[in-house]
């Protein structure tokens, strides 16, 4: 019998021990290497075991009044309200707790764009936002809205210029990601918050990729709302925040009905662990920050430059240095990615995002980049995270150059 399921076995039979947390599963040796921190993050120990309490014994509703496990419910939730607003530099009573990023771009675009219809009916976005961005603002077109997707320019960035041209008195919101989930741009969102506030539009910006990794503050920049994912932090998935602004004030219509919970923007009884999880996950990436983004660009510097050094034909898609120290989006001449893939079963990477990886259909957002087609079915997304160790680089590495040079061979014959 392997070792795997006879410790399977045993911790079926042996009841957990109380205070002590199994972490067995997160040490284990992986059998693969996790290359794919972009797609989701593995939840943080801490972070675990912060939540795992209000499972069992604080198991009380944060909404009722009444009692001792409701308030120490309540007292749980408002301290990682707390740590998230800090995270941002935002006050505890701009966040509302939401599902995931994916609910949070929904209410924000959505949410704005129905409450200012009628004197301002227009909705800008760029072309290379998240999915959850592009057809929210597809829904308002359907309800009548104007919409403008922005394109961006050969290195991901998007055009300025054009923005500026897009946004008019007309526009009630503006949606930006900060740093993009595919090829790890990071958009210029202070120049956008310029012209957003020049204009009179909100500006929303997607930063699940960015929240942690680079330094936010919704005092220095005028953001307006900003969405945040438990899972792209570290955190447990299920969970998320919207920043909306209270001076000057953000006005939305809600998309969940019923108790009138967060400030009547969404109803429906708080997760308590998962929120208690994500405001762990927000205090660690405060703390933490610098010195873990120091370590992860150390160390995708080193996957790139070895694969540089043993890979030909090997190219960076998007801005070179404008970019989340984690990400490497990188085309491979002469390749396919799903094969390649399929070659190094034990990496674990991505030809894009994970929403649409499932699909044939090429990458839309290095399309929009102007990336000849070849080249964008030969590209590969690398998410280098806080877990990473500089030995699972190198292995990777190796098995990438193998794999890259067999393929090759194999098609001229
Ligand atoms: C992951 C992601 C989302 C969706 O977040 P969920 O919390 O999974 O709903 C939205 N935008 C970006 C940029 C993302 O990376």
């Amino acid at each position: 019998m392997s070792e795997d399921v006879d410790m399977e076995i045993r911790e079926r039979e042996e009841p957990m021990r109380e205070g002590s947390l199994d972490l067995s599963a997160q040490n284990r040796v992986p059998a693969s290497i996790y290359l794919d921190n972009q797609a989701t993050t593995p939840t943080d120990p801490r972070v675990t075991e912060a939540m795992l309490p209000y499972f069992t014994e604080k198991f009380g509703n944060p909404h009722s009044a009444d009692h001792a496990y409701g308030w120490d419910a309540e007292d749980a939730v408002e301290r990682a309200r707390a740590q998230v607003a800090a995270l941002i530099g935002a006050e505890p009573r701009e966040i509302v707790f939401t599902s995931g990023a994916t609910e949070s771009n929904n209410l924000a675009i959505k949410g704005a764009a129905r409450f200012h219809k009628d004197r301002k009916p227009h909705v800008v976005t760029c072309t290379t936002e998240h999915k959850c961005v592009l057809e929210s603002v597809r829904r308002l077109e359907r309800e009548g809205h104007r919409v403008t997707f922005v394109p961006v320019l050969a290195d991901g960035l998007i055009d300025l210029d054009a923005l500026r041209e897009a946004v008019d008195e007309e526009t009630s919101v503006v949606s930006v990601m900060a740093a993009n989930n595919e090829i790890g741009v990071l958009q210029p969102i202070d120049e956008i918050a310029a012209i957003c506030r020049e204009k009179g539009a909100y500006f929303h910006c997607d930063a699940a990729q960015a929240v942690g990794k680079i330094p936010l503050n919704v005092r220095e920049t005028a953001i307006d709302l900003l969405s945040i994912s438990g899972h792209k932090i570290y955190g447990p998935m299920g969970i998320g925040a919207l920043f909306v602004r209270r001076r000057p004030r953000v006005r939305l219509i809600a998309e969940i009905d019923g108790g009138g919970q967060e400030r009547g923007l969404r109803s429906g009884t708080l997760p308590t662990p998962l929120c208690v999880g994500l405001g762990e996950a927000a205090r660690i990436a405060q703390a933490e920050m610098e010195d873990e983004q120091r370590r992860v660009e150390i160390l995708t510097e080193r996957l790139h430059s070895s694969l540089l050094a043993v890979v030909p034909g090997v190219h960076l898609n998007g801005h070179p240095a404008q970019r989340l120290s984690g990400n490497l989006n990188l085309s491979f001449e002469a390749v396919d990615a799903a094969s390649l893939l399929k070659a190094v079963p034990q990496l674990c990477l991505s030809t894009g995002s994970a929403c649409t990886s499932a699909s044939v259909e090429t990458s839309y957002v290095l399309q929009a980049l102007g990336l000849d087609a070849d080249l964008a079915q030969g590209s590969l997304r690398f998410g280098v995270g806080r877990f990473n160790t500089e030995a699972e680089i190198d292995e990777a590495v190796v098995m990438l150059a193998k794999a890259v040079s067999k393929i090759r061979d194999d098609k001229q014959g």
